[in-house]
């Protein structure tokens, strides 16, 4: 270039830049395939997917998140809803599929308003505009309701469309009952710790046998096999140091000349041995629950006052154990007495499948409880706790926060129906966004009807005429195929579950709006390639 300027590079070399129209189109796709791939396991109706993951192991599921989770992703706006899927469930546990499918659709009713020329800006101003007002009616909507029967069917709302077979009916009971046996009351409001709540799962046996143990269950068995297996009104102590001697950290030698002092130096150990065993005997335990190692000669002792003990138990069982059976967990032996003790009616070891595994059960206070999960293969009882896990959790967020919604598309029907209606009083540019808004919402009772193998528009034809009539509740009904009240047969969704995920959509969806340029470095190392997830993406943009 005589006399020209040097063009000047500010980025390194194999970066790649997108910009404008091209980066933002390319934004939407990607957002909208996401949606598009977990949008048929949506509802009670909805599909399975099978995933396949690098070394062959399968996990068949209908949950977004778990899906998305397998999914090899690798578009960055596509990340960026994985992303939603996955903060849905950790702060809900529920409600994953409906964050992404409306987080694609607000994307694509957005695309339609910029063909027409709208900016990104008022689009994004639109949404927030009508979001908010969003959490406003949908808090009118909501019913309060934090009974048993209300649980029960916020549970099986969660669990529908879950494939967990035969169990299903009584476990629906034993997730409330785990839920209100945890649940603490201070002045009418609950707190429910779904923590609390620990999952055990043992294969081999029918999901029938899933069962509630008002105690722990612990993955363990006693450590001597002349210990009883059966203690009744047990004394349990929790220690967390190791009933060993302690290994010095230098390397030591002990010479001994004269044999006789052998037998002292072992009679020595012994007697260490015998001590801390005395301890633990004179401050009337009749169980020890320890978390470290127990020595072999400690273990022979322990068996010989006829305590029952398991070691190595896992410090997040100890501090259920606790809670549960009262108990003080103790590091020095010494402090050892009848005060620190948990009681439990019964401990024992119990045959489940393959393996031995200790019972803590009759606790006086069990504010932490057990489920141990049965069911014929691996993939069954993984399926159940993924699905208990989410039903857990729901049903703990109704009990704590004790607001319920219509299912069944009949919240979103109604919040478009209410969400048109402020548009109009808007007006303006944003006018636009906020009708855009409310015909997104109407996604997810289109796909409910859509997977369920029922007309579509006609389903929202109904749906439309129904709440423009006043019946707010009026939903899809899977039963019947038809559109009918929610209440009345019992399908709730958690307040929580739905206002997060509303709100979770629209924050990624403007998010992504407003994004008109994507720098992108080159990646180090080798290149995965386009094989395997979702590499070959729409917008063919490079991977981040
Ligand atoms: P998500 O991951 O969003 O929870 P689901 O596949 O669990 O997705 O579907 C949830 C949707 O299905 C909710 O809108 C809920 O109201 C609806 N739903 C669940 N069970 C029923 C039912 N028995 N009848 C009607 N709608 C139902
Ligand atoms: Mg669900």
């Amino acid at each position: 270039m005589i006399g020209g300027q040097m063009p000047i590079f500010i980025l390194k070399e194999g970066t790649s830049r997108e910009q404008g129209k091209n980066a933002q189109r390319s934004n939407i796709e990607a957002a909208k395939a996401i949606a598009d791939a977990v949008r048929t396991t949506l509802g009670p109706k909805g599909m399975d997917k099978m995933l396949v993951d690098s070394i062959g192991d399968i996990i068949i599921s209908n949950d977004g998140a778990t899906i998305l989770k397998e999914m090899d992703v690798d578009h960055p706006t596509a990340k960026m809803i994985v992303e939603v899927a996955r903060s849905q469930d950790t702060a809900v546990g529920d409600g994953t599929t409906t964050a992404v499918v409306l987080a694609g659709e607000f994307l694509k009713q957005a695309e339609e308003l910029l063909d027409q020329g709208v900016h990104p800006t008022v689009i994004a101003n639109g949404y927030r505009l009508a979001v908010n007002e969003a959490k406003t009616q949908i808090q009118k909507i909501a019913k309060d309701a934090r009974d048993d029967a209300t649980l029960d069917k916020v549970a099986r709302t969660a669990l529908s469309g879950k494939n967990i077979g035969l169990s299903g009916e009584s476990l629906y009971k034993l997730i409330v009952k785990a839920v209100n046996s945890v649940a603490e009351e201070h002045n009418g409001t609950f707190r429910v710790d779904a923590s609390n709540i620990k999952i055990d799962k043992k294969s081999g046996g029918s999901g029938n046998e899933t069962e509630l143990i008002d105690g722990l269950v612990i993955d363990k068995e006693k450590v001597h096999a002349k210990m009883p297996s059966n203690v009744t009104d047990a004394k349990i102590a929790l220690i967390d140091s190791a009933l060993e001697i302690k290994k010095t950290e230098i390397e030591a030698k002990v010479q001994i000349s004269d044999p006789t002092k052998i037998q002292d130096f072992l009679d020595q150990e012994t007697e260490t041995f015998k001590g801390m065993v005395s301890r633990i005997k004179k401050s009337g335990a009749t169980v020890v629950l320890c978390q470290k190692g127990i020595d072999d000669i400690a273990q022979h002792y322990l068996a010989k006052e006829g305590i029952f003990a398991v070691r190595r138990v896992k410090k997040s069982d100890m501090e259920k154990l606790a809670k549960a059976t009262g108990a003080k967990i103790v590091t020095n032996l010494d402090d050892l007495s009848k005060d620190v003790l948990g009681n439990a009616k019964n401990v024992e070891e119990r045959k489940i499948g393959e393996d031995r595994m200790t019972f803590v059960t009759g606790c006086k206070n069990p504010k932490a409880v057990s489920i141990l999960i049965r069911g014929g293969t691996e993939h069954v009882v993984s399926e159940i706790e993924r699905a208990l896990n989410d039903a857990l959790r729901v049903v703990a967020i109704t009990k704590e926060d004790g607001k319920i919604l219509p299912g069944g598309g009949a919240v979103e029907s109604e919040l478009a129906l209410r969400i048109r209606e402020y548009a109009n009083k808007v007006g303006g540019r944003e006018q636009l966004a906020i009708e855009a808004f409310a015909k997104a919402l109407e996604i997810i009772p289109r796909t409910l009807a859509e997977n369920a193998g029922m007309d579509p528009i006609n389903t929202l034809i109904q749906l439309k005429a129904d709440h423009e009539n006043g019946k707010k509740d009026s939903g899809i009904n899977f039963t019947e195929n038809k559109v009918t009240d929610m209440m009345k047969i019992g399908v709730f969704d958690p307040l929580k579950v739905k206002k997060h995920a509303l709100e979770s959509a629209v924050e990624v969806a403007t998010m992504i709006l407003r994004i008109d340029d994507v720098i992108a470095s080159k990646k180090s190392g080798p290149s995965p390639g386009p094989e395997g997830g979702m590499g070959g993406m729409p917008g063919g943009m490079p991977p981040y």
